[in-house]
């Protein structure tokens, strides 16, 4: 069964790029006969706001987008992050951590050579915190220990069907400790990052088929990860091009001025947000 899905985040309004995802996801589910799930991704408990989750509901219908089970929402499943989490510390996968941001800023500052500062989870982590075995009711978060997790759930491959050629993505190990690092899994004031939960989520849906921007690719080696690590079926991905700004800027959800309430405020119709995106 082809099943997909929409997460956005009730953090601002939907713009045109969230146009163009739904749309590309719903009309591809339509056409296989599958599944087309919607799925809030509130994780973000300081920043969701509930009128932006009734908007996306409203924008979304508007557009002639109808979703097959009932939303889920990120925010009624802490528990299955948590259970989770606790699977990868239990297989010794994780550390806890307590440097604050400015401390990996500093203890990032003697850059080395041909290593980069940045990867798609953000600053590369400097590892200050890796073998101190820290309890984890003093500290800020818990990391997955990138050098152990990639022992264990390595070899790891995804199908990526959105680039010019179907492709198989090797999942590299030396280009994840490099690149990625020991990413955040779980904060303390958040039961889980972007990265466990979107895999939790994906797995629990039974979703076969990831249908998201582009702007996520590189995240999906973490992810694919993640799935070999917990025992989780990989989707196949399709990340789609992005809709930029007449600068070739991104959207992004501050973008008001393309967001398509307004455009519905202003008389365009559902055809014309479709024209607007290339469908
Ligand atoms: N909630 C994420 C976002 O709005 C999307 C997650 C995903 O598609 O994997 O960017």
């Amino acid at each position: 069964m082809f099943r997909t899905r929409f997460a956005p985040s009730p953090t601002g309004p939907l713009h045109l790029g969230h146009a163009y995802s739904a749309l590309l996801a719903h009309d591809t589910a339509r056409q296989k006969n599958g599944e087309f799930l919607l799925r809030i991704d509130d994780l973000d408990q300081s920043r969701a706001r509930v009128h932006w989750e009734q908007q996306i509901y409203d924008d979304l219908r508007w557009l002639g987008i109808s979703w097959d089970s009932p939303v889920r929402r990120q925010s009624e499943h802490f528990e299955d992050y948590a259970a989770a989490l606790n699977q990868l510390r239990e297989k010794n996968l994780t550390f806890e951590c307590q440097c604050s941001r400015r401390d990996i800023e500093t203890a990032a500052n003697a850059p080395q050579e041909g290593v980069p500062d940045f990867g798609p989870d953000g600053r590369i982590y400097p590892g200050t915190c890796r073998t101190l075995a820290l309890s984890s009711n003093k500290t800020t978060c818990t990391r997955l220990n990138m050098k152990a997790a990639c022992s264990t759930g390595l070899p790891a491959s995804f199908i990526e069907t959105g680039l010019d050629q179907t492709s198989s993505q090797e999942v590299n190990i030396d280009d994840l400790i490099a690149t990625v690092g020991d990413v955040v899994l779980a904060r303390r004031e958040m039961t889980a990052s972007y990265h466990l939960s979107v895999v939790i989520d994906d797995a629990a849906c039974g979703v076969s088929h990831v249908i998201r921007g582009h702007d996520l690719f590189d995240a999906t080696r973490i992810h694919v990860l993640l799935q070999s690590l917990l025992g989780l079926s990989t989707p196949e991905y399709h990340h789609h091009r992005l809709i930029r700004d007449e600068d070739g800027k991104r959207l992004a959800k501050r973008d008001d001025a393309r967001a398509i309430a307004k455009y519905r405020a202003e008389g365009a119709t559902p055809q014309d947000i479709r024209a607007m995106v290339g469908l």
